[in-house]
């Protein structure tokens, strides 16, 4: 028995259609080759249109993730400076009990100083600008270090000379001797010049 496929319009023979219940003569309105055509074009489709769906997904994920990465990342970081901040604090707690209230005299013009003191006039001014030493910047040293024997030691072996805010920018950083010479000289003259 021969049947026309409502598909491809070609006619075939009956072994060439499915079985099915529910058309006429049992047999499936498409031939075999048609159908499987249909259902290959139809899985493909599907495919595309899920790995379109998943890459969107994907997509759209990635951005969710990349905010949630920020807000996390924003938070860490006022997480971060705040323990930051406790650290300096700590530190420079630390350095108040090791130093205690003490104050000093500033080995120029002999003006009372301390080590901290809130106000720059009235505070300490290490003069670093010395060669050879192992901290370079002694206030922010302070503020990242703690109070414990071996940084005490690391403190102690620098021996900064401790002066007023005035003397310390009074001076420079090289040729010092030469440099007071030199103001001597001056003053001597213009002394004369007086006379
Ligand atoms: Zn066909
Ligand atoms: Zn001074």
């Amino acid at each position: 028995m021969l049947k026309k496929c409502a598909k491809c319009k070609k006619e075939k023979d009956a072994t060439k259609f499915y079985k099915s219940k529910i058309h006429k003569y049992n047999l499936s309105p498409w031939c075999i080759d048609c159908q499987s055509e249909f259902y290959k074009k139809r899985y493909w489709n599907n495919r595309e249109k899920s790995l379109k769906q998943s890459k969107l997904y994907y997509i759209a994920n990635k951005v969710k993730q990349l905010k949630q990465c920020k807000k996390y990342r924003q938070k860490n970081r006022t997480l971060i400076n705040k323990r930051k901040k406790e650290n300096t604090q700590k530190n420079l707690n630390s350095w108040i009990r090791y130093f205690g209230n003490k104050f000093f005299y500033c080995e120029i013009c002999l003006k009372k100083i301390y080590y901290f003191s809130g106000d720059v006039s009235k505070s300490v001014h290490f003069d670093h600008k010395q060669e050879n030493l192992s901290i370079k910047r002694p206030y922010s040293w302070l503020t990242q270090h703690y109070a414990n024997q071996n940084n005490i030691n690391i403190w102690v072996k620098c021996n900064f000379g401790k002066l007023c805010l005035l003397c310390n920018r009074a001076i420079p950083t090289a040729n010092r001797k030469q440099w007071i010479r030199k103001v001597d000289d001056y003053i001597l003259k213009r002394k004369r010049k007086e006379e």
